[in-house]
């Protein structure tokens, strides 16, 4: 299997995207594109960051924002800012948009590795932020491996009885082995970083080594920031991209 690029909760944010897909043909692990959700929401830039998945082979996964933002979620339990920006990219998503996220899949099987969002138990909405959550749920996953965003921080957990648990920046351009046990895998937000790391988050995964690394690029925050600023969105959504919480 080619080497895949692994990106999650891009959040409209298509100056972080254009760099990820940048930095990632360099060096050309941008065969296979598998996307743990969130395109949207937060950021002023949907449909650009729908055309851009629209244009490459891509695994797609929904979450809860996607979701949000076609009116098939309940978004009462948002936060006022997210709620906010749900609606807001409901009123501009194309056609085009909404049918692209209408049509994506709350999970996948790619074996060796289970494709969601949030969680192997509740894909769209549930949180894994710790190797005890991690090994908790890993009944609920059907391959040995699972892959997923929705934290926002990058992680690599064991789900079976062992040692290894990465999160945050501290796992920044690691090349990390999955030969040996069952993991859980978070590759960080493209979009909204929240590791105290602004710069979009994203990994590369060798199936056939099984090996991932995890990488950052920077790109440009100040712009990103303006742009969701002069959308008319919270401006907290604009000043968070600029620190990466
Ligand atoms: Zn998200």
């Amino acid at each position: 299997m080619a080497k895949c690029l692994v990106l999650a909760d891009i959040h409209a944010n298509v100056r972080a995207l254009d760099a990820v897909l940048r930095d990632a043909a360099r060096w050309g692990a941008a065969d296979t594109l598998w996307v743990l959700g969130d395109v949207v929401g937060y950021g002023a830039e949907p449909n650009e960051c729908i055309e851009r998945l629209h244009d490459r082979v891509c695994i797609c996964i929904a979450g809860n924002h996607d979701l949000g933002a076609i009116g098939r979620a309940d978004i009462t339990s948002f936060n006022p800012d997210a709620a906010a920006a749900c609606l807001w990219t409901g009123s501009r998503l194309s056609t085009a948009s909404a049918d692209f996220l209408a049509a994506l899949s709350c999970g996948v099987e790619e074996p060796p590795f289970l494709l969601v969002h949030g969680s192997p138990r509740n894909p769209a909405w549930e949180y894994v932020t710790s190797a005890t959550g991690a090994r908790a749920l890993s009944r609920f996953c059907p391959q040995p491996h699972c892959l997923v965003g929705h934290t926002h921080v990058p992680a690599l957990f064991r789900m079976d009885a062992g040692m290894l648990h990465h999160d945050g920046a501290s796992i920044v351009d690691s090349d990390l082995s999955l030969s040996a046990g069952r993991f859980l895998l978070n590759p960080g937000s493209v979009g909204q970083p929240r590791d105290g790391d602004p710069r979009a988050a994203f990994a590369e995964l060798d199936p056939d080594e099984m090996t991932v690394g995890f990488r950052r690029v920077e790109y440009d925050t100040a712009g990103a920031a303006a742009s969701v600023a002069n959308a008319g969105l919270p401006r907290s959504l604009a000043a968070r991209l600029l620190v990466g919480f």
